[in-house]
């Protein structure tokens, strides 16, 4: 290697270096070095700003920044489904989708033809969820559920997941867990929308206080129907404030096709709903619906379920004592008797009620429909006095034996329960934690889509402790505990 191309690089280098140098103090070939940008013009509403960058030679260069809102959050648009954030400046408002977080509840969209829908008639739709907890988009069929009364202009809907004709299941939010399908419940006579819900979970936490092991013991709330509020939309349209509920139906309440399960729903105030005449084979028509049997044989259970009609119809005293728990679950039964005497439920005496099965003989009375609880009457018009819905006055014929012969044990579960979860603090407790996941933005949207009906200022979480409050005091009073 010549000693000429050893040393000819960095010579080339070095002459680089030199000749810049050189350039700079001439003034040609500056090479700008611009420092950060900084604000120069603080944009307004309506004028663009201009922020600065600026070189050691005293160069600037500028660009724009674009007009500027000091937007603020706002209001909820809930049947707009949207957050509206407002300039405080100018005014303008801008919106964004309402999301779960900013309702405080999840959202339950239902997308899709419904011209055929009706309380026989299921139709496909499409559904999205946004929980709390978890989502999900799926697709499902829907059908109107009010059984009773399909003219209320705010319908309940049975939603059954289903992914390419196949069952699906979800998480859903909270306890409820796993589940192929719910109920989108209107609460249409309860505008506080709390008493179905709450009520569940106070029946649950009376009914977990047994000692039991049963299948029933393993459900949510022990079968009455656990749930949580949510804001549904329907192709758009804001429906209203509803909660969703588990499924009461088999799956719901644990049956796994075992013989002799079944479910019946007393729907009427009847002979038979009170337990004093048998059904006949135009059961339907008597105020009972059979939901549910694991075998083809309707007839096994109607029997069964008169077998209990005539043990209760014809013993009283011992022989009702020695007999009756074949084939009623008496401590779940006196469980839903105190319960309903507690909530003033004045439509759950006898209707509004479960009857379930899971061996074909032992029937458990569920409250159902509860939202008609806390004095409330079924119209959702006006309320009841505390103390109306009396041990005094049996209902049907079951409390009557139970008030001829098991008031003993009625008391005593009485104080067990007032040394548990029946106190007005658990009630408050429950009450204002469901009342707080609803604003006033959703109860001002919720309120438009009531034409009817008893109006917050009066159904409110306060009624409702209030009754509690005096409700309890009465049977104490009746059930003698001091405390
Ligand atoms: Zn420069
Ligand atoms: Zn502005």
């Amino acid at each position: 290697m010549s000693k000429i191309r050893k040393y000819a690089a960095p010579l080339a280098l070095f002459l680089l270096a030199f000749l810049s140098v050189f350039a700079t103090s001439c003034g040609r070939e500056h090479v700008h070095e611009w420092g950060p940008y900084e604000p120069f013009l603080e944009p307004t509403c309506f004028v663009a700003g201009q922020e600065r960058s600026v070189c050691s030679c005293g160069k600037a260069r500028y660009r724009e920044i674009s007009v500027s809102h000091n937007f603020v959050k706002d209001r909820l648009d809930i049947e707009n489904r949207a957050t509206v954030y407002v300039c405080t400046v100018c005014g303008t408002e801008q919106s964004e989708r309402l999301t779960t977080d900013e309702a405080g509840m999840p959202i339950v969209s239902l997308d899709g033809p419904v011209s055929g829908m009706t309380s026989e008639n299921r139709v496909p739709l499409g559904i999205s969820y946004e929980g709390l907890e978890s989502s999900f988009d799926a697709s499902c069929f829907a059908r109107i559920e009010n059984r009773f009364s399909p003219s209320f202009p705010r319908k309940d809907y049975a939603i059954e997941l289903e992914d390419g004709g196949e069952p699906y299941t979800v998480t859903l939010d909270g306890k409820l867990g796993e589940a192929g399908g719910f109920s989108l419940i209107a609460n249409y006579i309860d505008s506080s929308s709390l008493r179905n819900v709450l009520s569940a979970k106070i029946y649950g936490e009376i009914a977990k206080t047994r000692d039991k092991d049963d299948k029933m013991s393993r459900l949510v709330n022990c079968g009455a129907t656990d749930g949580y509020p949510v804001l549904v939309y329907l192709n758009g349209e804001f429906l209203g404030l509803y909660t969703l509920n588990v499924t009461e139906d088999e799956s719901g309440l644990g049956m796994t096709g075992d013989p002799g399960e079944a479910i019946l729903f007393a729907n009427g105030y009847t002979d038979q709903s009170i337990l004093r005449a048998p059904l006949s084979d135009n059961y339907e028509h008597e105020g009972i619906e059979l939901i549910y049997t694991s075998g083809d044989d309707k007839g096994a259970a109607i029997d069964s379920f008169n077998r209990m009609i005539n043990f209760i119809d014809v013993n009283a005293g011992f022989a009702f004592k020695h007999g009756a728990g074949g084939h009623v679950d008496v401590e779940r039964a006196i469980d839903g008797m105190l319960f309903t005497y507690l909530t003033g439920a004045v439509d759950n005496v006898s209707k509004n009620i479960l009857w379930v099965t899971y061996d074909g003989e032992v029937w458990i009375p569920v409250p159902h429909n509860l939202s008609g609880t806390w004095g409330l009457k079924w119209d959702g018009d006006e309320f009841i006095s505390p103390g109306t819905v009396s041990p005094g006055h049996p209902y049907n014929e079951l409390w009557r034996r139970f008030s001829e012969s098991y008031f003993y044990e009625a008391s005593q579960r009485w104080a067990e329960l007032r040394r548990g979860p029946v106190t007005v603090e658990n009630i408050e407790r429950i009450a204002r934690e469901l009342d707080g996941m609803i604003s006033g933005d959703v109860r001002d949207a919720d309120a438009a889509t009531r034409s009817e009906h008893l109006t917050a200022d009066k159904n409110n979480v306060e009624q409702i402790i209030s009754f509690a409050r005096e409700n309890i005091a009465y049977l104490d009073e009746y059930y003698g505990y001091i405390g």
